[in-house]
């Protein structure tokens, strides 16, 4: 292997050290305390980004769900229990599912938000793999501060 490899290319100094080896030691983590020193965050790995709230989903399904089945249900109960004949109850619940469009629409609106959050994560994750993985091959020159990419 040629060993100019193994040299900074820009003052051809061979005291370098790969990035995450050089944030490993600078890097400390103890419970809640979480410090860094200058020379690791300056080779920190990059950021990763933060997932979307996977719990919303769910969330607004059953939402959505119990929505639809409420007009169901109070024309049910209007039958059974208040015992009003048919003409007089199915208005009401037309009325009640028509308030609800409003709502159904919102919580539309937000799953889609969310549908396109959870995209754009997916992006940002592929952008900071290939970040990743080229910051596992990125070296700094202990004598000049260099930070270059050892392929
Ligand atoms: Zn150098």
């Amino acid at each position: 292997m040629d060993s100019s490899n193994y040299r900074c290319p820009r003052c051809n100094s061979d005291n370098i050290s790969s990035s995450p080896l050089v944030y490993k030691r600078g890097h400390i983590i103890n419970g809640a305390y979480d410090h860094s020193t200058d020379l690791a965050r300056e080779v920190a790995p990059p950021e990763k980004p933060q997932e979307p709230g996977a719990g919303c989903i769910a969330w607004f399904v059953y939402i959505s769900v119990f929505l639809c089945a409420l007009p169901i249900v109070v024309w049910i109960i209007g039958l059974l229990f208040f015992d009003k004949p048919l003409q007089e109850v199915v208005p009401a619940v037309l009325n009640f599912g028509q308030a609800l469009l409003g709502p159904l629409f919102l919580l539309l609106l937000v799953r889609l938000g969310h549908h396109r959050e959870v995209r754009k994560y997916n992006e940002k994750m592929q952008v900071w793999q290939e970040k990743y993985d080229s910051w596992t091959k990125q070296y700094i020159c202990m004598r000049c501060g260099n930070i270059f990419i050892r392929e």
